[in-house]
């Protein structure tokens, strides 16, 4: 199932993200945690792609397992930084054959050697875009977008002027980064209406669980921290099952703050992790009743 023909229903619905595994050594494990979230049944799920391809086999085997085993319509993310035109019509060759048709068109992070050089025949994510839709029209596209701006964008207005670009260029609907408070979110939807891009918009709601994710996440996507999270790591963060049921319910009550305010497809960043899913979806088991 197109993942833009789920978002159109306009259901309350849940997603979740999980990521392949580094090495062979780690598949079994990770494909397990993966099925578990699965047997959830949730709207979709998305599977993350090592930028530079390190991964890229078992995003696929991942994404396949999942959507032939369990019904459950999967996003396979695809990176193009560092790559060729070559390399990556290889890859989009693969998802078809794999039966995906959805994919999510990400640049990637630039490699830190490559800072400052030629990152090669991909600058931007928009290019994968459109190689994406000159490939195979149908295939339902989704984009990266940034409710506090892309750490190497400028300004605010710059980052959304090249999302609408991205978005002409095939995007039919775009996930966010994390963020820990929602008028951020709610900011950012009121702007990039205004510049006219029109798509669906799944915010992604990472649960952080435990204290050595804070520094983590919020390195990797450089988040706003409101001071009621910081008092609630400052409280629970060196007892693990506290902070791990304090960040479910903040995760939570974020959600819940969504739909309350109009939203209907939610995107949990859920680190194949199938117990912070599974306690997600069951605080919310009435509000997403169909
Ligand atoms: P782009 O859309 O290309 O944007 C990157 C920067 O370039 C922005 O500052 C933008 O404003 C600017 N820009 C865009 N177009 C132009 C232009 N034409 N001219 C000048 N500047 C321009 N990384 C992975 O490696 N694997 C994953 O699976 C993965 N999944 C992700 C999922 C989500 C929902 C998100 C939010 C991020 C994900 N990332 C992933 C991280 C992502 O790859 C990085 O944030 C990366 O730095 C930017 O990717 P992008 O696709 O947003 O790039």
């Amino acid at each position: 199932m197109k993942i833009i023909d789920l978002l159109n229903e306009n259901k309350l619905t849940l997603s979740f993200e999980v990521f392949p595994p580094k090495t062979e050594m780690g598949f079994e494990t990770v494909k397990t945690a993966t099925e578990e979230i699965a047997g959830l049944r949730p709207a979709f799920m998305s599977v993350t792609y090592g930028a530079g391809g390190g991964t890229s086999k078992y995003t696929l085997e991942i994404a396949k397992n999942i959507k032939e085993r369990y019904g459950v319509p999967t996003l396979a993310h695809l990176t193009c930084v560092s790559s060729t035109r070559e390399t990556v019509n290889e890859k989009i060759e693969q998802i078809k054959e794999a039966g995906i048709e959805n994919v999510m068109a990400l640049r990637g992070d630039i490699p830190q050697e490559l800072e400052n050089k030629t990152i090669g025949e991909y600058l931007h994510a928009v290019d994968l875009v459109r190689q994406l839709k000159e490939s195979n029209p149908d295939f339902c596209i989704g984009g990266a977008c940034y409710p506090e701006i892309h750490p190497e964008s400028k300004n605010q207005k710059d980052d959304i002027a090249f999302l609408k670009e991205k978005v002409s260029a095939g995007c039919d609907f775009l996930t966010t980064q994390m963020f820990f408070d929602n008028n951020l979110l709610y900011n950012f939807l009121y702007k990039i209406r205004e510049a006219g891009i029109t798509v669906p918009v799944i915010p992604g709601i990472m649960p952080i669980t435990n204290a050595n994710m804070v520094s983590r996440a919020i390195k990797l996507s450089g988040s706003f921290v409101p001071q009621r999270f910081k008092s609630l790591v400052d409280k629970f963060g060196s007892e693990p099952e506290k902070m791990k049921q304090a960040g479910i319910a903040y995760a939570t009550d974020q959600i819940i703050d969504l739909y309350a305010n109009g939203i209907t497809n939610v995107h949990v960043y859920s680190m194949n992790n199938p117990d912070v899913a599974e306690k997600i979806q069951q605080n919310l088991s009435h509000i997403l009743e169909k």
